[in-house]
This record gives C-alpha cells, structure tokens and sequence, in this order.
C-alpha cells in the first residue's frame, strides 16, 4: 500500500495513536482509565502462573510449562500476563498521582 517503509511505518504509528485516544475517550467516559503496557515486557513469552520466561515459537498455540505444567492457549496466557502489568502499572501511576496531589505546591 505505501512503498515508502518510514512513511509506511508513520501511517502505523498514527493508527495506533488513534486507536489509544479512541480507547481513552470511551475510558473516560465509563468512568475507566487506559493503561499501556510497554512493549519490553514481553507477555508473550512469560508464563502467567508462576513467571518463567519461555521461548517458544509461533506455532506452538498451547505451550505447556516446564516449571509448573500450566497448560493454556497462548493467546489467553498473554492476556492474563498484560492484565497483571496493566494492573500493577495502574497501581503504581495511582501511587504516584496520590503523592503529586499530598506534596504542597511550589508553584513561583
Ligand atoms: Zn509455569
């Protein structure tokens, strides 16, 4: 569709940022907030009982654990995993927000 790689990669990226603001209107007005989760957590990767990293590849759709025998669609497994660090990144951010509003002001 665009030969150009960068401005393909531009048009991406604006998909993207439409989708998250569109996300975050319909968040705010369920009284909800939108969390992000950075790529470099790698939740595909991380198994979501007991957090061992495996590497798999993409075929294999229902990847069992060594560690603790968890057997669960990948798909699934990686949405547990980003509902865990969405949750914690929310919990943190309101922790934050919490001290920003506690802290006086040192407005000049
Ligand atoms: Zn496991």
């Amino acid at each position: 569709m665009v030969k150009n790689h960068h401005f393909a990669k531009s048009v991406s990226d604006a998909g993207w940022i439409q989708v998250r603001r569109f996300l975050e209107y319909k968040a705010a007005c369920a009284g909800k907030r939108v969390v992000a989760i950075p790529p470099h957590y790698n939740t595909n990767q991380l198994r979501s009982r007991c957090g061992v990293y495996v590497q798999k590849s993409l075929l294999v759709r229902t990847p069992i654990c060594p560690e603790c025998d968890l057997v669960l669609d990948r798909d699934h497994n990686d949405a547990l995993n980003v509902l865990q660090v969405g949750l914690k990144l929310d919990q943190h951010s309101r922790a934050e927000e919490k001290q920003a509003e506690a802290r006086p002001s040192g407005g000049t």
